[in-house]
Formats: C-alpha cells, structure tokens, sequence
C-alpha cells in the first residue's frame, strides 16, 4: 500500500468544543425555523410547558415519499448536468502532491438549462409552481438524512484514499471529512454540493414562495420580487465567475465531510430562503424610498464584494494586471506566494465579507421589522464571517509566519476599516 502522507494540522480542531453541538443543533434549526414560519406567521414560538414542547415536537415533519423522490430526482440531474454539459477544464491549485486537479467549469449552463427547465415544466403544467414551498418541511428531512449517509460515505472514501487528511478523532473526522477533494473518477463530491444542487435549489425555493404568494393573495409584492432578484443576482453572478471558487477557502483548505456538506445541501437551499417563506404570509409593500434604499444597498455591497474577489483572483493567476489602474503592490512571502496588498486587499484583510454581508442586511430588510426571524440570515452570516476570518487569519499566520504578520501590520482592518 502507498505511504499515506502526514496528518495535516491546518485542519486542527477548529470547532473542537463545539461541534457535537452544531450537529445536533444546526438541523434542529432548520426545522425549528420553518415551523414558526409555517405555523406562528414567522413569530418565535417559545414553549414553556410540556405539552407545549410536545406540541413543537409533533410539527416536526417528517419525510414523505413524494420529497425523497424530488430530492434525489433533483440530486441527479444537477449531477448528470455537471458531469455531461460542455466547459473549460480548469486547473485548481497546487496540492500538497504538487499537483493540480481539472475542473469542468459548466456551472453557468447548468444554472440556466435548470431554470428554463423548470419555467417550462411548470408553463406545461408538469410541475406545480408551488411544489417547494408545499414539500418544503418533509424535503428538510429528506435532505437532512441523505447528507448523513452521503458524510458517512465519504468518511470511508476519505479514509481509504491517499489523500487522508484526519485528526484521529473519528466523529470529529466524520463533522470535518477525512480528504480535502474526495472524487468518484472526474466526478468532484466537493465541487458539486457547493456549487450545484443546494445553490441552484434556494433560487427555486424562492421562485416557489413567489408562486405561492400569488396564488394566496393573487399579487407578487415588491418585497418578495426584490429578494428573488437579489438572490438571483448573488447566484447568477456566482456562476458568471465561477472560476474563481476554485481560489476560496472551502476548496483550497477545508476537508469535505459533514459540516460542509450539510451546509451546501441542507442550510443553504433551507435557512437562506427564510425571507421568501415568510413574505408569503406577509404581504406588505414598500414605500419608493425604502425600495430604493434597498437597492442602493445592495448594490453597493454587491460592488464591494464582487470587486475585492476579482482582484484577489486576477492577482493570483496574473500578478501584472491592473488594479484601480496601478500595478498591484504585494508582499513576497519566503513559501514563494504573494499576499496582495493593492485595491480592497490594501483596506481590509476580508472586505469582501463586508460586501457580502451589506448584502445580507438589504436581503432581510425588505420583511420590515415585526420579527426576528427574517433577520436570522444577517446574523448567523455575520457569526460565520467573523469566525472564519480569524481561522483564515490563523491559518495564513501559521502557514506565512513574519510575511503574514507584515501583512496585518499594514492592513490592521480584518473586515471594516475603522471598526473591525
Ligand atoms: P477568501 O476568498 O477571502 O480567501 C481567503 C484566502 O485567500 C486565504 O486563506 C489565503 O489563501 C488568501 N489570501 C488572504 N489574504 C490574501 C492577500 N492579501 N493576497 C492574496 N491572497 C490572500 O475567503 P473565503 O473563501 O472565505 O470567501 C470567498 C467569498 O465567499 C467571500 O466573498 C465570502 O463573503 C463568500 N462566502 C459566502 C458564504 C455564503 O454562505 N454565502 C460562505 C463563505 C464565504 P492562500 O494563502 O491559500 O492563497
């Protein structure tokens, strides 16, 4: 048998103390929150006694047949697209082994066959509109269990390759995954959860919540038209620059295992839809100067974001491109890799999280303030930038040491000059 390399200590115990906690607790969330959504008109619903617990415990839904074959329906054709539509094989970055690893960048086509596909089945009266929204409970389920079999599977898969990178703590493994790009032939696991099924899945979630507005109050609001068009757009544009997750952070560094699977397949497509579930009940309209706010902030944070990806991503594959119309300053590290100092990477460590997270308050604002739930996006996002940041932060300073700590002497901000 091959020598299996060293175990690898950036993935360390990042979530050591807490991650029996996130998987017992971030599933009972997503349920916990469609339930108020669905029956308490988006309020908390807080028991008290034991019955009203009992009573919480009984909305629990479970899965049905009809949603374990649209989820693995589902499941299969955003593979097939991806293993079959036409695109440019890109190479990743180098791995440890020094080599790299291609990847079919098809997930634009994908993203439009997938929405045609479904506008037309739906015209054709093959498909009810409102069939996400109406399954939405038992597909959490169904999700959910498929995830658990699918980390497990790839616990073994990871643990059986060359390529193991493990703690030696078997569920902490099994949270965290046993390789960083566990494959099935050219079939990349990682790639596709993270950019196919759960991504594509909250546009059509929406898009369904939408339909269901209409048929209960026969009107789409402007607030549920602006958060589908916002998340279309974040969507759109992710898939536009597709090549450049082959550069963040989940790919380069983190293992794949059940914490980045649940979080493709089942918290994305599942809590980052909150706002289009609970406009359906909540069928107000804006004022102009709300609606124009909103935009503006979005706008802006789309601007922030979008810019300082493209500029770290441009920079990495080619130093000498401009930005903001200079050639980019950049600090040379001793492990041959440069940290850029020019355009946002000169402001702030991770301007595009604020960007991101600008974003994420314009998508929230449109439910108003008479609950908290619809704000559960901004806040949970800004927790998991925060957090990240500083694993980001500690694994670049472990990996770069003095070039690193030269880099956060001249770029003292982590995410928003002057506060953070
Ligand atoms: P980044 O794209 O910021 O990548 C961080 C990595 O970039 C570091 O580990 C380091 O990797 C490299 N790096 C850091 N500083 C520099 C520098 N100055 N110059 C060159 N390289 C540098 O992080 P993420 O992958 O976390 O985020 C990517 C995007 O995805 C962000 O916009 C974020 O907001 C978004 N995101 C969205 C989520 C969602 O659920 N909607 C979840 C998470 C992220 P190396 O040393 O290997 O080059």
């Amino acid at each position: 048998m091959d020598e299996k390399p060293p175990v690898v200590t950036e993935i360390g115990f990042a979530f050591r103390r807490s991650y029996i906690l996130l998987m017992i607790g971030l599933p009972l969330l997503t349920w916990y929150m469609w339930i108020c959504l669905i029956h308490n008109s988006g309020a908390f619903i807080v028991p008290g006694t034991r019955q009203e617990w009992a009573d919480l415990a009984s909305k629990l839904p479970p899965p049905t047949f009809q949603a374990a074959a649209l989820y693995l329906g589902w499941l299969l054709f955003q593979a097939l697209l991806q293993h079959y539509l036409p695109g440019r094989v890109v190479q990743g970055t180098m791995l440890r082994d020094g080599t790299r690893l291609g990847y079919r960048m098809n997930g634009w086509l994908s993203f439009w066959i997938t929405l045609g596909a479904a506008f037309l089945a739906c015209w054709l009266g093959w498909i009810d509109p409102t069939i996400l929204y109406d399954s939405f409970g038992p597909l959490i389920t169904v999700s959910y269990i498929f995830t658990l079999l699918f980390s497990l599977y790839l616990y073994f898969l990871g643990r059986r390759s060359r390529n193991e990178r493990v703690t030696g703590t078997p569920l902490y493994d099994f949270f965290m995954g046993t390789s960083l790009n566990p494959r099935a032939g050219t079939f990349d696991f990682k790639l596709f959860s993270e950019a196919r099924p759960g991504l594509i899945l909250w546009v059509l979630i929406n898009f369904s919540a939408a339909a269901k507005q209409y048929e209960l109050h026969h009107a789409v609001t402007t607030p549920m038209m602006l958060v589908c068009l916002f998340h279309l757009l974040y969507i759109a544009d992710y898939y536009f620059h597709e090549e450049a997750i082959l550069t963040t952070w989940d790919i380069k560094h983190e293992n794949f295992g059940w914490m980045l699977a649940f979080g493709d397949l089942v918290w994305v497509p599942f809590t980052y839809t909150v706002q289009a579930l609970y406009l359906v009940d909540h069928a107000h309209d804006l004022p102009l100067y709300g609606t124009l706010g909103i935009v503006a902030l979005n706008m802006a944070g789309y601007y922030v974001f979008r810019t300082a990806n493209i500029q770290k991503h441009r920079f990495s594959r080619d130093p000498g491109s401009l930005i903001w119309g200079r050639m980019p300053a950049f600090i040379q590290t001793a492990r041959g890799t440069k940290l850029l100092t020019s355009g946002f990477w000169g402001i702030a460590r991770h301007a595009n999280y604020f960007g991101d997270l600008m974003m994420a308050l314009a998508w929230c604002l449109p439910c108003l303030f008479d609950n908290l739930i619809p704000y559960f996006y901004f806040i949970y996002f800004t927790i998991l930038l925060v957090h990240r940041e500083r694993r980001d932060n500690a694994m670049c300073h472990a990996k770069y040491g003095k070039d690193w700590e030269e880099y956060t002497s001249r770029v003292r901000w982590r995410i928003l000059p002057g506060v953070y």
